[in-house]
């Protein structure tokens, strides 16, 4: 019988396989925005278009990297394409909280089924929390998001 780690392994190994939202955009209207772990050799490129409203109408990701920064980034694609920016960070936080880092003194401690609903797969690097080098890979994509974020503000 598979367990959940199990069931963990293979939603990573699908994202990592099939990657979602692959690919360019036109900039602009899209912003491009590239991301580097030295510590993994992960690299991750973001392009994301976000309307006047700040909610983000198209996103593609590109890069490469071990299973882990690229899984990462494929379900990030997928959880924040139709969200605005705001709701974006959001899932940011709750992700970092889910890892144990960032700020998470005023995180409310949930259990499985809500973290679940509320991640969808991404609940699938939790496992990831064990193994401190790897953090780095697995939030690779979303600091790449948030630089994309500031330096949009900036123009
Ligand atoms: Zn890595």
């Amino acid at each position: 019988m598979a367990g959940l780690e199990d069931l963990y392994k293979e939603i990573i190994i699908d994202h990592h396989r099939s990657p979602r939202n692959r690919g360019e955009l036109p900039t602009p209207p899209a912003t491009r925005t590239e991301g580097f772990n030295p510590l993994c050799g992960d690299e991750i490129v973001v392009y994301v278009d976000v309307d006047e409203s700040g909610t983000i109408v198209d996103m593609k990701v590109g890069g490469q990297g071990c299973s882990i920064s690229q899984a990462s980034a494929s379900m990030m694609s997928a959880a924040v394409k139709g969200k605005t920016m705001e709701e974006a960070r959001e899932l940011m936080a709750d992700f970092k909280a889910m890892l144990s880092i960032g700020d998470t003194a005023d995180a409310e401690p949930v259990d499985e089924a809500t973290q679940v609903r509320r991640m969808g797969d991404m609940v699938a690097l939790k496992g990831v929390m064990r193994f401190p080098a790897r953090i780095k890979c697995a939030t690779l994509s979303w600091n790449t998001l948030e630089q994309a974020f500031a330096e949009r503000a900036e123009d």
